[in-house]
């Protein structure tokens, strides 16, 4: 507890696109505040709903843009439902995975019996009970995509595996324009198998709740610092926790002021720096 009673700080949750960088350039003062916050010893999290992409591969990619981070720092939805099933689903040991391999790659190094929707079942399928059972589905985004992945998942999913999606994202962003996200594959499942989703990527509150789990770290001793009302804030709201918006991304300050509801973050901040004092925190 510090003076004003609230319980002291001891957890950082950072967005990635839009706060630490703006596709391949950085946001100007944000290592510097990352190395400020690992200067007082705060635990440091990088949160991003991204199923396709491994945690290692954000490493190289922060280092290069003056950002200290470290593998265990990284969270991925992938990442996050890993852990989620770790923490709460413990019996779940056989996983489909409707995804790219990155995330089949992390299912299998984290120990789970995974294998691709694709190789469940061969071109000439038509329908019918699979070879083997599996614990659960899990859905990312999967750019090979396509009918004979969405009858294997969803012949599983009747068959009474756990069906999880990574995060329902209906797009992203390219730099040229969009292109559809894992939420849409998620639909296409939900429509195939008539079950919803347990969806842990943000605005779910399922990707931070993983993380304070994991840290040991109360929702009130937290705080999560992103660029999109939509997904960061409201995710904070749902986990319970204090939410900074930074104008550095996809809001601006016009946008910050008609933010009302779970989109209300408790505090703006125009970039890092400000960041820095709302935190209480020194960044020289
Ligand atoms: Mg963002």
């Amino acid at each position: 507890m510090d003076r004003s009673g609230e319980p002291a700080l001891r957890l950082v949750i950072f967005d990635l696109d839009g706060v630490m960088y703006r596709g391949r350039e950085p946001v100007p003062g944000a290592a510097a505040l990352v190395a400020a916050l690992h200067r007082r010893d705060l635990l440091i999290r990088f949160a991003t709903n991204n199923s396709m992409t491994t945690r290692a591969m954000y490493v190289p990619r922060l280092m290069a843009m003056g950002v200290a981070v470290e593998l265990d720092e990284i969270v991925t939805s992938t990442s996050a439902t890993i852990d989620h099933l770790r923490a709460h689903l413990p019996e779940v040991g056989s996983v489909m995975a409707v995804g790219a391999s990155g995330m089949l790659e992390e299912l299998q190094e984290a120990g789970f019996d995974a294998m691709a929707a694709a190789d469940a079942v061969d071109a000439s399928y038509e329908g019918g009970p699979l070879d083997r059972s599996f614990g659960a589905v899990i859905a990312g985004l999967d750019p090979s995509f396509d009918f004979r992945r969405l009858a294997a998942a969803t012949t599983a999913i009747r068959a009474g595996a756990r069906f999880i999606a990574t995060n329902a994202d209906l797009r992203y962003p390219t730099p040229t324009g969009f292109l559809p996200g894992a939420g849409s594959i998620v639909a296409a499942l939900r429509a195939a198998s008539g079950e919803e989703p347990l969806v842990i990527g943000k605005p779910e509150p399922g990707i931070f709740s993983a993380i304070l789990e994991r840290a040991g770290v109360r929702p009130e001793e937290a705080v999560a610092i992103g660029d999109n009302p939509d997904a960061d804030i409201v995710a904070a709201h749902r986990a319970g926790m204090r939410s900074i918006l930074v104008l550095t991304g996809v809001a601006d300050a016009a946008l910050a002021a008609t933010l009302d509801g779970e989109r209300r973050p408790d505090q703006v901040a125009r970039d890092p720096s400000d960041v820095a004092s709302l935190l209480g925190v020194s960044l020289s």
